[in-house]
């Protein structure tokens, strides 16, 4: 089978595998659609991402569908339509056990250099999955979609921890596909038109196009904001940029007692920002580690076209031109960019 196999920083080959063999409890998925995510774009252009440093070359991709070719596991069959949570929790440790699984002790990770050794990911022909890492996907959801399950679970988490509630303020830093399709999520749970900071103008447009208020980055950003929000500023601020210059930012425009959701994929070093706010306003500062409990969810919300996802696919690329489509999703100008096996 092809695979696009990582071996460092801009070093990603197109190889000939093996098709793998699945053990017990493993299900062979044929895949269809693989989305190209910000943590692999790190990889691809860093070699590593966050605190995560591979240690051997592996296949990336953590956001895929496809149909299943041996099931390997109950309540599956061959055929079926499936979409794959990538993380593997070992569901017996303290946060497991707590529901929590997304925080496991001994996590696993499909895709990604998160555990030793790396598990293959999506950006292939095939691949093994534990048979409880699938989720159903229903008639009338596509695969390109049924994939994007994964990016919107971050989204339905970072609402959940932050418990946005109907009719507050909400400011989004960064429009990639987790900053909309959070803004996205907002506006569900009854936000209403919440402002979206970036500096690219096709993703602004996007933003507006969802039912976001744009606002494109400049100097006088959190002002800006202050006054959008009626001079308080935002109950509720999304860092969904990764970068380290929008923390400030965040903390000036949220209002005294509001929250500020840290989601974006911050540097793994030591970052600078005034943070006697935090204390002085009052505020609730709260983390976001990809997601739990939210598949189901994600896949009900798109099956019901609650979720305008098809405004955020911008490109789809066949997997030999898997190079282009990584340079292409890094030039900024794209938003979620898709690999077809
Ligand atoms: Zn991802
Ligand atoms: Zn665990």
């Amino acid at each position: 089978m092809k695979a696009a196999v990582l071996y460092g920083a801009k070093d990603l080959k197109l190889e000939e595998l093996q098709v793998p063999t699945p053990g017990e409890g493993e299900s062979l998925i044929r895949i269809r659609a693989a989305g190209i995510c910000g943590s692999d774009l790190h990889y691809y252009s860093k070699g590593s991402s966050g605190p995560f440093k591979p240690v051997k070359s592996f296949v990336l991709g953590h956001e895929f569908a496809g149909s299943v070719e041996s099931p390997g596991g109950e309540g599956f069959g061959e055929g079926d339509r499936v979409v794959v949570e990538p993380g593997i929790p070992c569901f017996r440790c303290f946060y497991c056990r707590r529901g929590r699984y997304n925080l496991c002790s001994n996590l696993k990770f499909i895709g990604t250099a998160a555990s030793i050794p790396h598990i293959d990911g999506g950006f292939a022909e095939y691949c093994k999955v534990p048979a409880v890492s699938l989720h159903k996907v229903p008639d009338g959801l596509g695969f390109e979609e049924a994939a994007l399950a994964e990016p919107l679970s971050v989204a339905i988490h970072a609402c959940r921890r932050g418990g946005i509630d109907a009719g507050e303020k909400a400011l989004i830093l960064g429009a990639g596909p987790i900053g909309l399709l959070t803004a996205s999520m907002a506006i569900l749970r009854g936000s209403i038109e919440p402002i979206v900071v970036d500096l690219v103008e096709r993703r602004l447009r996007v933003a507006s196009d969802i039912g976001a208020r744009a606002v494109t980055l400049g100097q006088d950003t959190a002002d800006e904001v202050i006054e959008l929000t009626g001079g308080e500023g935002a109950d509720i601020v999304f860092e969904a940029s990764g970068s380290p210059s929008a923390i400030p930012v965040a903390l000036k425009a949220v209002r005294k007692g509001g929250r500020v959701v840290l989601i974006g994929n911050l540097p793994d070093e030591n970052l600078t920002a005034r943070l006697v706010s935090i204390a002085t306003k009052e505020l609730d500062v709260r983390g976001v580690f990809r997601y739990a409990n939210t598949f189901d969810v994600a896949i009900d919300l798109l099956s019901r076209k609650l979720v305008p996802i098809s405004k955020m696919i911008t490109h789809r690329f066949a997997i030999g031109d898997i190079r282009k489509a990584f340079d292409i999703a890094l030039s900024g100008d794209a938003l979620k960019v898709l690999i077809i096996p």
